[in-house]
């Protein structure tokens, strides 16, 4: 196992354009510092519109004229299974540097790389399942088949907070379906995605296949999307980020699958068992410090039991131990930058002003070299305000009293967003009538942020467009083309 300590000095990584490592063609470099320790822990590449341009000529001649889609599903499931077995030899190293960058905790972080092989590992299996229709229904004279075809070259630009497994979710859905991709990754957690380059590489996936660029999103992310020669791109990101990729398809009508934000209900029944509802809201809202798209950051709970449930979940949330990334008890750790944890403090510190009352948490915890924030209950918070309608991506849970099941779930769904929600509850018809009103892609009955990779995800309303993961995330990556085919002596129309 490589020791959980901060480096000595900043690890250096590389891009990857055509099948080779490279600096690119500038010479700006970015550099991130550790969010828990204030120290330099990585370096890649600021790669400029020149190297993203360079990797689109990659993915779009392995795509035209490459090996690639032309081999059978079962060939490129080996080399996908091949990858899933190196990701997971270099768990822990992988594990460490997503620790490092992200901030979070490195049990966290080396969990998330187990669960990617998996994913890597179900996608390669998924690859050899995809399959199209055949109409035999439509008379002696026709048979029409339903083909489906990779889309092409995918662009994918992925966020900070969940770096890996995000990439998880979706390239080796991308590669099974046949297609190519330049990879954008978040300017300052780099880090494992240009490691997985190399993985890849001696994985023996073709030249020009995958290719990995660092850095900014108005330069490398945008020229993705404003390209031609790019099929899709797949953006998980902010609604903001979501908007510019819609404004600049507009261009040129690629297809978009769109991960964005969420402000997510937890809605808790008198009838639930509350103690279990305390644990897990507890842990939906603080898990990633609260840096989770699908995390809860509202609390819906019936008014006749919404002071001691307060009460109960204030107390474990006090109990949650935030600090040291590195350490392996911590469950919490920092969040991703000091503009971030202010931004964080922002959105509390206006609640409060506007009249909410603090529960438990409010400010920064722990060592100071770190961005900190203790888990942060809020009720009372005025209608209208920030703090019930932003994402605020911290620690930050907003407590609403509700009093019948319909109140419930006009609460759960008073928000532009739709990525996930959880219902806890005791009644079996509840949770069902709840789960099928409850505008969200992912819904939790008596639990909260399950997942797997057989199960779609995606966000309704501004939260997104399109599923990945599961088959469904093979299929976001086809085109469906039909064919009708004449079996008869054609019927002349000009006689
Ligand atoms: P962000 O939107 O700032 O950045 C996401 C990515 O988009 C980064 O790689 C960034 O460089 C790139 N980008 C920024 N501007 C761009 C542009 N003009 N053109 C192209 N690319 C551009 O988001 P973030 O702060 O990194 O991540 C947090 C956000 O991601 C939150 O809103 C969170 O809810 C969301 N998220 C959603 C999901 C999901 O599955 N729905 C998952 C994780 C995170």
């Amino acid at each position: 196992m490589t020791a959980a300590t901060l480096p000595r000095e900043p690890r250096r990584f590389r891009m990857y354009i055509d099948g080779r490592f490279t600096d690119g063609s500038g010479t700006a470099v970015m550099t991130r510092s550790s969010p828990g320790h204030g120290v330099p822990v990585a370096q890649w590449p600021s790669g400029s519109a020149e190297d993203a341009q360079a990797a689109i000529g990659a993915a779009r001649a392995a795509f035209d004229r490459g090996p690639w889609p032309r081999l059978s599903a079962g060939e490129r499931a080996k080399v996908l299974f091949k990858v899933a077995d190196l990701i997971e030899r270099h768990a822990d190293e992988l594990g460490l540097i997503e620790c490092l960058e992200t901030g979070k905790p490195i049990t966290q972080a080396r969990g998330e790389i187990r669960g990617a092989v998996d994913v890597w590992r179900f996608a390669a299996g998924a690859a050899r399942s995809m399959a199209g229709e055949t109409l035999n229904n439509l008379g002696e004279r026709v048979l029409a088949l339903v083909l489906r075809e990779p889309i092409g070259v995918i662009g994918v630009i992925t966020p900070w907070n969940f770096p890996f497994f995000i990439l998880a979710e979706r390239l080796p859905f991308i590669l099974a379906a046949g297609c190519t991709a330049v990879v954008k990754p978040a300017e300052a957690t780099s880090g494992t995605t240009l490691r997985l380059a190399e993985l890849l590489h001696e994985a023996g996936l073709p030249q020009g296949v995958v290719n990995v660029v660092s850095g900014r999103g108005s330069v490398v992310g945008q020229v993705l999307l404003d390209s031609d020669r790019v099929d899709m791109v797949s953006v998980t990101g902010s609604t903001a980020t979501g908007r510019k990729a819609i404004a600049a398809s507009a261009g040129n009508i690629k297809k978009l699958g769109l991960e964005l934000g969420g402000k997510n209900p937890h809605l808790v029944f008198a009838d639930a068992n509350l103690d279990d509802a305390a644990d897990g809201v507890a842990f939906g809202m603080a898990f990633n410090a609260g840096q989770c798209c699908v995390g809860g950051s509202r609390l819906v709970v019936q008014r006749s039991v919404m002071d001691a449930f307060v009460a109960r979940l204030a107390e474990k949330l006090q109990r949650v131990r935030v600090g040291d990334p590195l350490d392996e008890r911590t469950q919490v750790g920092a969040l991703f930058d000091g503009a971030h944890m202010d931004k964080v403090l922002s959105y509390i510190d206006g609640g409060v002003k506007a009249g909410a009352r603090l529960v438990c948490g409010g400010g920064r915890t722990g060592s100071r070299e770190g961005f900190f924030v203790a888990p942060t209950l809020l009720t009372d918070v005025p209608a209208g305000t920030p703090l019930l309608r932003e994402e605020i991506f911290g620690p930050v849970l907003a407590v609403l009293p509700f009093d019948s099941d319909e109140e419930a779930v006009a609460i759960a769904n008073d928000t532009e967003f739709g990525l996930s929600a959880s219902i806890w509850t005791s009644d079996l018809t509840r949770a069902l009538r709840a789960m099928r009103e409850v505008q969200a892609g992912r819904v939790w009955v008596n639990t909260t942020l399950d997942n797997g990779p057989e199960t779609p995800l995606g966000g309704m309303k501004q939260s997104g467009l399109g599923r990945d993961a599961g088959l469904a995330g093979i299929e976001e990556y086809t085109e469906v083309k039909t064919a009708h085919i004449n079996l008869q002596p054609r019927t002349h129309w000009v006689s």
